[in-house]
């Protein structure tokens, strides 16, 4: 690692947008009290400025060589952040027929658009084809047919890099793993010459290059390195073999530091150096897909003290935020910092909770036997680094209206998603005429 972890740290808090100001934690220019007294709690709030700086440290880093960057919306895909975003140049990484929406909705050029995903319905792949798309990311053999197929019918040449395999251990969280052969990504790397043989021959497909994805929250570089060397020995094999490779798709993946005090993440800027050493002679051109770095530390989750409860040798924290507000701990058992949003005083007394929310679910937890400043009920806390894979994957279980979303520029802040009313929840079922 080049740099150590107070200089890391140093770093990441010289780019944190959501920083203490007159003892009240602000977003931007804006207090977090302040948008919980408009918008109410639980809400996301998005740093536009993080967003932007993250994005541009990707794209500074690939500097020198040709290259896109693509937001994997996956991790954050509300229509205010794809626009911030596209505003900058960003292409998007799409994995449905409604990220390529919302992608186009953004006003983000087909032609910045690329299509991943291991399911790809022949009618995701029509609805691309038909509003331009800069590559499918390919990963199998039937779904070359099934591109084949339809381009065919089209009328058009479908834009293809071949998801490969390289069997790297991403050494992460299982769930989020995906460059090992007994994940489900990819065609395996020892037949990959094969499989690009098949897709040459077939009719409405125009192979352009490699992509590559080894898993997320990857906080090391070396499994980067395995998986690119593997991809610039293939380039060379392919070539050899005839094919036109000029694109590498290398994936996203790069990890932040979910646990500020202990992890240390390379940078963008060291990533990038480790493209420019692996692939940077082949002479392609390079595209990444990052999600959990541009959008993770952009964003929290903004919740209120609804009561603290002491159990059997241990003190419950109830939030009004609840495990479909954010997954991440018990899906994952993701670590989030969580902080009051008035600054502790030097010295407060320090307490251990258990931080929970309301869902009936013993997995609607948090964090166990956390040491946090002693907090009280109606006390705001905000969750560190909730922007990537946290309101995407929200949901109403419980009958819990969706979480809103709010975006924050300078000193403005905007709803960017509403809080549903019960009402509007409601209606969103119908009823059968027999009823
Ligand atoms: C999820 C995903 C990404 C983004 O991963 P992050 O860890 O959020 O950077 C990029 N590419 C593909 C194919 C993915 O599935």
């Amino acid at each position: 690692m080049l740099y150590g972890r107070l200089d890391y740290q140093r770093k990441v808090r010289a780019l944190d947008h959501f920083l203490y100001r007159d003892g009240i934690l602000h977003a931007e220019d804006v207090p977090l009290s302040e948008i919980a007294a408009s918008v109410g709690t639980p809400a996301y709030v998005y740093s536009t400025a993080t967003l932007e700086r993250h994005f541009r440290l990707f794209d500074e880093a690939l500097e020198g060589m040709p290259h896109l960057v693509c937001y994997a919306m996956k991790a954050a895909s509300n229509q205010a952040i794809l626009k911030t975003l596209a505003a900058l140049g960003a292409g998007m990484d799409v994995v449905s027929g409604g990220e390529y929406a919302r992608a186009k909705a953004a006003g983000v050029p087909g032609d910045k658009i690329v299509f991943a995903g291991v399911g790809k319905t022949e009618a995701e792949i029509a609805q691309a084809l038909a509003g331009g798309l800069r590559q499918f990311n390919v990963e199998s053999e039937s779904e070359l047919q099934a591109i084949s197929r339809v381009a065919s019918e089209m009328g058009v040449t479908a834009p293809v890099t071949i998801r490969v395999n390289p069997d790297v251990d991403a050494k992460t969280h299982a769930k989020i793993a995906t460059g090992k052969s007994e994940n489900k990504f990819g065609v395996p790397i020892a037949r990959a010459r094969g499989v690009y043989a098949e897709a040459a021959a077939l009719p409405g497909i125009e192979v352009i290059g490699i992509d590559v994805h080894i898993g997320s929250q990857l906080t090391d570089l070396a499994p980067f390195e395995a998986a690119y060397l593997k991809v610039a020995e293939l380039t060379e094999t392919l070539r050899a073999d005839g094919h036109k490779i000029e694109r590498l798709d290398l994936g996203g993946g790069l990890g932040i530091p979910y646990e500020r005090s202990n992890t240390a993440p390379p940078l963008p800027t060291e990533y990038g150096a480790l493209i420019k050493r692996t692939v940077g002679h082949l002479g392609c051109e390079i595209e990444i897909e990052p999600g959990r770095l541009i959008a993770g530390n952009a964003g929290i989750l903004l919740s209120r003290v609804v009561y603290v409860k002491e159990g059997e040798g241990r003190r419950f924290l109830i939030l009004d935020a609840a495990m479909n507000d954010l997954i991440r701990p018990a899906m994952y058992d993701a670590w989030h910092d969580i902080v009051p949003v008035i600054e502790p005083e030097p010295g407060q007394e320090r307490a251990s909770y258990d931080v929970v929310g309301p869902v009936c679910e013993s997995g609607d937890t948090f964090a166990r036997a956390r040491e946090m400043p002693q907090l009280r009920e109606g006390d705001l806390v905000a969750f560190r680094s909730a922007g990537a894979y946290g309101a995407v994957m929200a949901s109403e279980y419980n009958s819990r209206p969706l979480v809103p979303e709010v975006l924050v520029k300078d000193d403005h802040h905007a709803v960017i998603r509403a809080r549903p009313s019960f009402d509007e929840m409601i209606s969103r079922d119908s009823i059968p005429e027999w009823l």
